[in-house]
């Protein structure tokens, strides 16, 4: 399989790459270069519009990726949105409940329009894509924006959330998985707590979907984001999923041509979703691309990806506890993970960490992995994170806890 990686047999400071950055974006397979490249070369044309052929085969290749993205996460096609990114689909969400709160959209939009004294409520290990459009949309609609705390062990304390989550809340936005503690949240526990409390679930997927099998229906969320480039897709594509009557009442964010239905100099009617979602021309390359990815991952199946890297997970971890002076973040017993370990180096700073395992052809990342506050709540500014993809091999856990071991030595910080 790591040869339909071609990237993965550079070398890199005179070493074989052992590329631990995939949380950050993972790498892609010559099957979604060449599908895009295709794409390109063969069937390129303007989709939803032309009356020509190429048009046509251009929109169907266009929606069969919707289709076979959509079912990637056990959803119908209508169910997704694309999206640029994880960003772009939180930040749309958001933009839209704020819109509802203007009394904007269709009668139906009306949920979603939040009244003084409504609570949004996130959690402390939200990366910034999920925390920075609820701190806007609380400071522009007069919510309170709460949080769910983490516990010492990266755990979510859902006896806090049992608490939080009341009659006021309305939005309960949460990432699956985080990008810094690598624990699977429990997401059916706060679905369930929402819907008691009738909020708006949100699920960030971003790092859950590369990994573990994904039935966003199943799970009961109402929305969910992942990103393309994370799941060995292209840049500058992902996905929003919303269940379909959520999505159907849900106003637009974004407005302009492709998601209209009829058009006056002083009024607009808008298309149903996932249209209604996607003004302007869509990522159509990448989205084509992105299928192709997802498809390689049911290939290799994910339940053997999930397997293979929790082992990675616990190798790396075993290897890691043994270094003096190194304190991994969300070290929970027994929890369920993705191949993913944030940890702090005593007396090294992480980007002098991260330089020293650069020299040594590997690679990952390091600073506060845009989730500053969760970082303040363990005492560090940043940290190193490795983070595995099904492409590693026990062969880069071991270079990299080996890499690991050398640093605090290197920097004369201790043995
Ligand atoms: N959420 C999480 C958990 C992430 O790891 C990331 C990417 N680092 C994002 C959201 C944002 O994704 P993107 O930058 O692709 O929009």
């Amino acid at each position: 399989m790591r040869e339909d990686f071609p990237i993965l047999g550079k070398s890199v400071n005179g070493h074989p790459l052992v590329y631990l950055d995939s949380a950050a974006t993972s790498q892609k397979p010559r099957q979604v270069l060449d599908a895009e490249r295709d794409f390109l070369t063969r069937s390129n044309a303007a989709v939803h519009r032309g009356a020509h052929t190429l048009a046509a085969e251009a929109t169907d290749l266009f929606e069969d990726a919707r289709t076979t993205v959509a079912g990637f996460v056990g959803a119908a096609p209508e169910q997704l949105v694309w999206t640029s990114g994880a960003t772009a689909g939180l930040n749309l969400v958001a933009y839209a409940i704020g819109n509802a709160t203007l009394g904007r959209g269709a009668p139906a939009s009306a949920r979603f329009a939040l009244r003084p004294g409504d609570e949004l409520v996130v959690t402390e290990a939200e990366h910034h894509a999920n925390l920075i459009p609820w701190q806007e949309l609380a400071t522009r609609t007069g919510a309170a924006l709460r949080h769910i705390p983490v516990r010492d062990d990266g755990t979510l304390d859902l006896d806090a959330a049992a608490s939080l989550i009341g009659d006021r809340t309305r939005v309960v936005a949460f990432t699956h998985v985080s990008n810094v503690l690598g624990i699977v949240n429990p997401v059916a526990e706060l679905v369930a707590l929402a819907r008691d409390a009738g909020a708006l679930t949100v699920l960030d997927a971003c790092q859950s979907a590369p990994h573990l099998p994904l039935d966003l229906p199943a799970l009961g969320i109402d929305l969910a984001v992942f990103s393309g480039h994370k799941m060995l897709g292209p840049y500058g594509v992902g996905g929003l999923y919303g269940r379909a009557d959520v999505l159907e009442a849900l106003p637009p964010f974004l407005t302009g041509g492709s998601m209209i239905t009829t058009v006056t100099l002083d009024s607009a009617e808008y298309l149903p979703a996932p249209q209604r979602f996607e003004a302007g021309t869509q990522p159509v390359g990448p989205a084509i691309g992105l299928a192709v990815a997802v498809r390689y991952l049911e290939g290799v199946g994910l339940p053997a990806i999930h397997a293979h890297e929790q082992r990675l997970a616990a190798r790396m971890g075993e290897g890691l506890r043994e270094i003096p002076g190194i304190r991994l973040l969300g070290d929970a017993a027994g929890a369920e993970r993705v191949g993913l370990w944030a940890f702090d180096v005593e007396g090294v700073h992480a980007h002098d960490a991260g330089q020293y395992l650069d020299s040594l052809g590997i690679a990952v990342r390091v600073g506060h992995h845009c989730a500053a506050p969760l970082h303040r709540r363990f005492g560090v500014t940043a940290s190193v994170r490795a983070s595995a993809a099904l492409y590693n091999t026990d062969d880069d856990v071991d270079r990299f806890v080996e890499g690991v071991r050398g640093i605090r030595p290197y920097f004369g910080a201790g043995a």
